[in-house]
């Protein structure tokens, strides 16, 4: 037993390792891509196992096997890294990549032996397969760093699989046999960067896992199951970070606040089950109608906010009178139309060049005024602030 073996184990105890670590990340919450993670390190722990310290068969046959290996871990990898962005994995592209691959290795295991050909077919092989992750990359927005991260990671391997038997063969030559192969500078340096590739790749992937899940538990903790909108508390972040950027750039901002009318007669009467279908349709109403760009959440009971960025005070309006008036037709596929509740909305406008700038908790108050406004005079309508309220128009009321 000699150093040579220990730094053999090297790539094999990495594979396995991270290959554990992504299946427990993948037990969390059983995304695709971490279980293709977890599959590409079990392959390169096993393809390395058996390239090293597995038993030598006759015409060193047991290369076969290794190197399909070394060929499915570039394909498990790079389905791992396209399918986090939900991307289409080009699996027919790489497996004909990886089956020109291994023939040639066959070609020149068992018909014109060469170690070189062979180091290189496998080798490029899996650099096109590398080169496949960085084109499909390459238009998406990187939005985070580790989305950078990510893509020059796969054109880092692209480039280290491609140029580098290229280099050091042409440096050093042929290999007349596998002792001297192994012995070599080359497969000393294959194992030393495949194991830095293969860990600085690992703990990318790991830290995008951790950046996805941790952004999935923001959510599902900011979400309202029930209206499939917002929650209070993720309504407020998200309204907050929309608001300053308006201001910032001196844009209308409008928000509407609607409540359901007499909403716990409803309640009382039909059951709380009735009263849930129409919070769920009035929640799919207000998706559907919402403007793109829309902040909408459930702050109450039966209470929601819309904040409408860019909305000056006649937009606002045509928002809030199809909310109010879409409502009833919204219902009916849920439950008998006789049950749909009427709805009232209270509108407030940011002034862009307002003094005070307008806060979140200045227009909902206002907002709330006008709400107030809108069922003290019958319900079913929809009201603006002023700082004096005047009578609108009467609408459906
Ligand atoms: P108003 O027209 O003045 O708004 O009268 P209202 O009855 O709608 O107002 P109130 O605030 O008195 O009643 C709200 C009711 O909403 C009380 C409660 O029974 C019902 N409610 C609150 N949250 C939920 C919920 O998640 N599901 C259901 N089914 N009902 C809810
Ligand atoms: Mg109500
Ligand atoms: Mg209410």
């Amino acid at each position: 037993m000699n150093g040579q073996f220990f730094i053999s184990l090297l790539n094999p105890g990495i594979g396995f390792l991270f290959a554990i670590a992504f299946f427990l990340l993948w037990l969390n919450r059983r995304e695709r891509y971490v279980a293709y993670a977890a599959a590409a390190y079990t392959a390169s722990a096993l393809a390395f196992l058996i390239q090293d310290v597995g038993p030598v068969l006759p015409m060193e046959l047991q290369r076969l096997p290794a190197n399909i290996g070394f060929l499915a871990t570039g394909m498990l990898f790079a389905a791992a890294i396209i399918k986090r962005y939900d991307l289409p994995v080009p699996w027919r592209a790489m497996s004909v990549t990886a089956a020109v691959s291994t023939a040639a290795f066959v070609w020149f295991l068992l018909g014109h032996p060469s170690i070189a050909a062979r180091i290189l077919t496998i080798s490029i092989g899996a650099g096109i397969i590398a080169i496949m992750v960085v084109v499909a990359l390459w238009p998406v927005e990187k939005r985070h760093l580790i989305d950078r991260v990510l893509f020059w990671v796969a054109a880092f391997s692209a480039l280290n699989l491609i140029v580098r038997p290229v280099v050091l063969l042409s440096l050093r030559g042929g290999f007349d046999n596998y002792v001297g192969f192994q012995q070599s500078i080359y497969w000393t340096t294959v194992q030393f960067s495949q194991a830095m590739v293969s860990i600085v790749a690992a703990i990318s992937l790991m830290v995008a896992v951790a950046i996805d899940q941790i952004a999935e538990l923001r959510r599902e903790a900011d979400a309202d199951n029930l209206s499939g909108l917002l929650n209070r508390r993720g309504f407020e972040a998200q309204a907050n970070a929309v608001l300053r950027r308006c201001l910032l750039d001196r844009r209308p901002v409008a928000l509407l606040i609607a409540d359901l009318d007499h909403f716990k007669r409803i309640n009382d009467s039909h059951g709380h089950a009735v009263g849930d279908a129409i919070i769920a349709a009035f929640g799919a109403h207000v998706r559907r109608i919402g403007p793109a760009g829309m902040v909408a959440g459930r702050i109450g009971g039966e209470e929601f906010a819309l904040l409408v960025p860019g909305a000056g005070i006649e937009s606002a309006r045509q928002l809030a009178e199809a909310v109010r008036s879409g409502l009833q037709a919204a219902c009916t596929d849920r439950i008998p139309a006789s049950l749909c509740p009427t709805a009232s909305l209270g509108i407030a406008v940011g002034d862009p060049g307002g003094v005070p700038a307008a806060t979140l908790s200045a227009l909902m108050q206002e907002a709330d005024q006008a709400l107030y406004e809108a069922k003290r005079t019958g319900r079913n309508r929809v009201r603006t602030f002023t700082p004096n309220p005047v009578r609108l128009a009467a609408n459906g009321g």
